[in-house]
């Protein structure tokens, strides 16, 4: 199946989905990301696009955005992953994340996100775009 025959049938999906993307569904569009209002979405074409911001039209997203939507498009979608920016053999495990793509801040540290009990405040590392990775330049 092609990338458009994919994210197609997925945006058919999120239109039945029982969470936040049923209200944001778009027969053209495939949301991504909630940003407590502005939706990314990703259309059959492949471009990451942010509607939904205050007063500003739909937009394509930057860079940075884009490797942000991505990571989480394969986290929402698996079937996506194949469309996370590769990792380059020179680029370097995020210092700020340790890899793991979040972080979270305890007693006014920032660390590494570790998966286990409790609730932590969870952020995505922006250092990497939650890549887990960075490009030394
Ligand atoms: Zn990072």
């Amino acid at each position: 199946m092609t990338n458009a025959g994919l994210i197609l049938r997925l945006i058919e999906e999120a239109a039945q989905a029982s969470d936040w993307r049923s209200s944001c569904a778009d027969s053209e569009r495939l949301p991504i990301f909630n940003l407590w209002g502005p939706v990314m979405y990703l259309t059959p074409a492949g471009e990451v696009v942010i509607d939904h911001e205050e007063d500003r039209p739909t937009r394509l997203a930057d860079p940075a955005e884009r490797d942000f939507a991505l990571v989480r498009a394969a986290e929402k979608y698996p079937e996506l992953a194949h469309l996370q920016p590769p990792r380059p053999p020179a680029a370097a495990t995020c210092n700020l994340c340790s890899g793991r793509g979040r972080i979270t801040v305890s007693q006014g540290k920032i660390l590494p996100w570790q998966d286990g009990r409790g609730f932590k405040l969870c952020l995505y590392c922006p250092e990497c775009n939650s890549l887990g990775w960075t490009l030394a330049i």
